[in-house]
């Protein structure tokens, strides 16, 4: 098994070069595509499209294998999570989110985090791995075809642990597996990226991918942002926005990014604050995310208060911006993403920094 390939996580490029590769025809792909990410079908014996001699072929020299769910908690809001095992032994989250028609699934792109974003209880577990194409495929193949009860996912956000643009190449390639027609087969707007601001990396997603991308920038000042976020010490605010004007430029369409905003009472939620966040994304094309911030052991901020979040949210109404206000999911399951691993590891062995991320 260490030796065969996965294919689970391979690109329909992929698939093909795999397929020329063992001297059969490059349509292959697509049918391989079809059986597993929209028949949720991983047992070679079952695809009637393939001969007897492809079918002990692809046995001989590759696999299917979904990553391992461990645990999945249902909470009263109707939102699942799930902790998944991966096969280095570290544990990972994603989290199905329910609202009217859309299904938006939460996934993460790493264990752990390297950037140390102080609010964030991934970041406080220290960065253990990337994930592989197929574990990060793997996370929406279990959400759509673990329980056949459950309504296909339409929106995948890549919110949950981890820094994607950290984790490029896996990240691209699942993306490109999750807009493919044979595949998922999800708009461009119903993927997002969310990143902590990697410019570089930022700088070359537009050549590669035209999926959706927030910002979480939860401080309009170099100073403040420097401390909550420490990767803006390398990659300040005003660098940044540009960034996004960069990537919505190289968009044929009308784009905007998303602004993740955290709400922590005293350190960033004031009206000065608001005025400063109105005033630097004058002229970017964007829609403000507002996040309550969501307690976790070991972090000494507190959620911000009703009345002061109103405040926020309406000065930022009030100068034209799309405001929305994330509405917490979850709270009974372990609700601040990171947590439930979080958790885990504290009831475990308590391990923290396993390996330390090199970040260009
Ligand atoms: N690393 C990427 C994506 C994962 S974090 C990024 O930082 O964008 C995804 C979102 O969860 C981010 O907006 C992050 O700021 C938010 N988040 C992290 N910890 C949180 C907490 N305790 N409460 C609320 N949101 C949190
Ligand atoms: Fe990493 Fe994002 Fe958490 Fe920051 S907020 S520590 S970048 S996962």
């Amino acid at each position: 098994m260490a030796d065969k390939k996965n294919l689970l996580g391979y690109s329909q490029n992929e698939l093909e070069k795999f397929f020329l590769g063992i001297d059969e025809p490059s349509f292959r792909a697509k049918q391989l595509l079809k059986w597993v990410h929209q028949k949720g079908e991983l047992d070679f014996d079952k695809m009637s499209n393939f001969n007897k001699d492809l079918i002990s072929k692809m046995k001989e020299i590759a696999v299917l294998t979904p990553p391992k769910l461990k645990k999945v908690l249902v909470s009263e809001d109707g939102t699942k999570k799930y902790l998944i095992q991966l096969d280095s032994g570290s544990s990972i989250e994603m989290v199905r989110i329910p609202e009217k028609k859309r299904i938006t699934l939460c996934i993460s792109s790493q264990a752990g985090c390297a950037l140390q974003c102080t609010f964030c209880a991934t970041g406080a577990q220290g960065f253990e791995k990337n994930l592989s194409a197929d574990e990060i495929i793997g996370q929406l193949w279990l959400a759509n075809f673990n329980d056949k009860k459950d309504a296909p996912i339409t929106n995948v956000v890549f919110m949950g642990m981890g820094e994607p643009l950290l984790n490029f190449e896996p990240v691209i390639s699942s993306a490109d597996i999750m807009r493919n027609e044979f595949a998922y087969f999800l708009s461009k707007k119903r993927i997002t990226i969310s990143t902590s601001g990697l410019i570089p990396q930022i700088n070359k997603l537009a050549d590669r991918t035209d999926v959706s991308l927030a910002i979480s920038l939860h401080a309009a000042d170099d100073a403040l942002r420097d401390i909550i976020v420490p990767i803006n010490q390398k990659y300040p605010i005003d660098n940044l926005l540009d960034a996004c004007k960069n990537y919505l430029s190289a968009q044929k369409d009308n784009r905007h990014i998303t602004i993740e905003y955290i709400l922590i009472d005293g350190i960033n939620d004031s009206l000065s604050h608001a005025r400063s966040l109105s005033k630097i994304l004058t002229g970017l094309a964007c829609k403000i995310n507002l996040i309550p911030f969501n307690p976790f052991d070991g972090c000494d901020y507190n959620r911000s208060k009703d009345k002061n979040i109103e405040v926020f949210r309406r000065h930022l109404s009030n100068k034209g911006f799309i405001t929305t206000l994330r509405v917490t999911r979850g709270d009974d399951i372990d609700g601040a993403c990171g947590q439930l691993v979080g958790n885990l590891k504290k009831a475990t062995q308590g391990k923290k920094v396993i390996e330390r991320q090199a970040i260009a």
